[in-house]
């Protein structure tokens, strides 16, 4: 497999950032595999399926169209042909989405286009089971983390044209949703035992990138 970068991490850890930034560096396509998740849910509430329903959600999990584009100067993500790039972030995808990941439909679908994508490398992959699932021969895997304060503040950030989206509302709902993703039984986000951890919470992002560059330069 020619280089392909995994990086795994919980959310507000900086994964986004660093991976376009690593992907740019290198001249690597990039993968965002939380958007496709995001896709996938933002279709559900869009035909009325009830997310909770694990079945209802199983039984539609192949009816989506989904595509990604992988330059990492600009990714897109669309559904049936419409670029739902915005609408994958309100707060009403984003407290959805654990619950439609959990779904092993759901997985087996997604993991399946992720390994088209993935084909024979040259890409930077994130997500929460790209080092464990989705692509364990990965010849660098990193797992990135930031303490709880910090990962909440770059969440508010982003979520700025929110007014709902306070600090601790936000907090509150993104340890809700670490909590869902790394207890449900498909695939949970747990470390690589292979991974290079890096914790992010004093690096700045282009301290996080070097150290990625340098890992896949060994
Ligand atoms: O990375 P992001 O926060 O956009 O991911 C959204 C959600 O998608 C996660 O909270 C998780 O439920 C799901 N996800 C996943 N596996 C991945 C990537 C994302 O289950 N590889």
């Amino acid at each position: 497999m020619s280089l392909v970068i995994a990086m795994d991490g919980p959310s507000g850890s900086g994964k986004s950032s660093a991976s376009k930034g690593v992907a740019r560096a290198l001249g690597l396509r990039y993968l965002d595999t939380g958007a496709m998740y995001r896709a996938m849910t933002w279709w559900m509430l869009e035909h009325g399926v009830p997310v909770e329903d694990a079945a209802a959600v199983a039984a539609k999990a192949g009816e989506p169209v989904l595509e990604s584009g992988t330059d990492p100067g600009a990714p897109t993500i669309s559904v049936d042909g419409t670029d739902v790039s915005g609408p994958i972030r309100t707060r009403e995808v984003t407290n959805a989405v654990s619950a439609v990941s959990a779904v092993p439909e759901v997985r087996a679908r997604l993991v399946a286009l992720q390994r088209e994508i993935i084909g024979s490398g040259g890409i930077v992959v994130e997500g929460r089971d790209i080092g464990t699932a989705v692509a364990p021969d990965a010849p660098v895997k990193v797992y990135l983390t930031a303490s709880e304060e910090a990962r909440a503040a770059r969440r508010a950030k982003d979520l700025a044209a929110d007014p709902g989206a306070t600090v601790t509302v936000t907090r509150a709902e993104q340890a809700r949703r670490d909590r869902l993703d790394s207890t449900r039984k498909a695939s949970p986000l747990t470390r690589a035992a292979d991974a290079h951890e890096i914790d992010s919470t004093e690096l700045s992002l282009g301290e996080v990138i070097e150290a990625v560059v340098r890992l896949a330069k060994e």
